[in-house]
């Protein structure tokens, strides 16, 4: 990629070469040479925290080898120019240090070169270099390795905060859509269902939308083992005011155990499962009218569309997009205002771990 032959657009258009006019997330393969555009920043890549529902699939398909995982992400990103994964679709985020500022954003963004910083944009749509992986951890989904990303002018990202473990920082900046669009969706006194309640997201969903349904409200929160860490900080804790433990794929036993503590339903349903099939069980744990809120990243439109249909269940289903303005800001505060979700998250994700 050469600076004078290039058009260039807000969007990154410019980077993508197969099939030409796409927009860089429905491209097949982007051009990811590390030199910096006029209206682009080019990063130094440190890590990348591959989406929960990608990494799942990644690690069944490489029989939980790190090494063939290693392979298969790089190859991906040989292929396509992007962390893409063809399978789920999704992709993940990155964190890095800036190396280079755009001659046409120079002035105009809040960030200087070795600055380190996360994306907020899918590592779908972020053309990425990759020479090397230094490191796979599959408990955390987390890849360490050295390359390069161009963020685009439209393109979000946040300086990372002081006071966060870089890995804890990362881990919620991942999932920050969940908790804002939970504060956006869930009133007072409402009944919420949180499925995946265990996960990351999970337990950010439910410590928010307890904050928003108040005491005369409920949450319930749905987990896949009752044994798991995260299911033993939510039963701790004040975020849910029931934990079921129940296999979301297996819809009419969801709808069983949400139906025993929550009987007609949901007024709100929020999905943070990384695994496929729970469209159905989903929409059951909802009330006629409710909303739903697919923040899963393996829901299939298709399915959700068409169980909603057959069930005959009128709720209004909402796509689990990553980016609410202030997004990051509120989730990084729910950590901070919850010290049980900052120990929890420092032991999972953080240096100790
Ligand atoms: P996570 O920390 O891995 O949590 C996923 C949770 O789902 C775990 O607690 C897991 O429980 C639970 N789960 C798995 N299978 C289940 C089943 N059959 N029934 C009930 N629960 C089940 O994932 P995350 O990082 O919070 O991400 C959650 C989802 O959001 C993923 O699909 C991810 O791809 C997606 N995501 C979306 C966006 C967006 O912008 N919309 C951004 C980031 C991530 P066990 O571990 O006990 O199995």
């Amino acid at each position: 990629m050469t600076t004078d032959s290039v058009k260039l657009c807000r969007f990154g258009a410019h980077r993508v070469i197969e099939p030409p006019g796409a927009l860089p997330q429905g491209a097949w393969r982007l051009d990811a040479t590390p030199v910096v555009q006029a209206n682009e920043l080019l990063c130094d890549v440190e890590a990348l925290n591959i989406d929960s529902a990608s990494f799942t699939q990644i690690c069944e398909a490489c029989d939980g080898d790190a090494k063939a995982i290693g392979e298969h992400i790089l190859a991906t990103v040989r292929e396509r120019g992007k962390q893409h994964n063809a399978v789920t679709g999704s992709g993940g985020m990155f964190v890095g240090r800036v190396r280079e500022i755009g001659a046409q954003l120079r002035g105009h963004v809040d960030v200087r070169p070795g600055d380190r910083i996360a994306s907020l944009v899918s590592l779908t749509l972020t053309p990425l270099h990759i020479e090397e992986v230094l490191a796979i951890d599959p408990a955390t989904a987390r890849v360490q390795v050295r390359g390069t990303a161009v963020l685009f002018e439209s393109a979000a990202w946040a300086r990372l905060p002081q006071d966060f473990d870089d890995r804890v920082a990362l881990a919620v900046l991942d999932v920050a859509g969940a908790p804002a669009q939970v504060q956006r969706l869930c009133k007072p006194s409402q009944s919420v269902v949180v499925i995946g309640a265990a996960g990351k997201s999970g337990i950010l969903a439910c410590a928010q939308a307890k904050g928003c349904v108040g005491p005369s409200g409920r949450v319930i929160g749905v987990v896949h083992a009752a044994a798991s860490s995260g299911a033993k900080l939510l039963r701790e804790s004040d975020y849910v005011d029931e934990l079921v433990e129940s296999d979301a794929r297996d819809a009419l036993a969801l709808f069983d155990a949400v139906s025993a503590v929550l009987p007609g339903g949901a007024d709100v349903v929020i999905n943070c499962v990384n695994v496929a099939g729970t469209e159905a069980g989903t929409i059951l744990c909802a009330k006629e009218g409710g909303i739903i809120y697919f923040f899963s990243m393996a829901t299939s439109f298709t399915a959700a569309a068409l169980s909603a249909e057959g069930l005959g269940k009128d709720v209004t289903m909402i796509v689990g997009t990553g980016f609410v303005p202030g997004h990051a800001q509120l989730a990084l505060d729910t950590v901070r205002a919850h010290p049980a979700i900052s120990e929890h998250f420092h032991h999972i994700y953080g240096r100790q771990s």
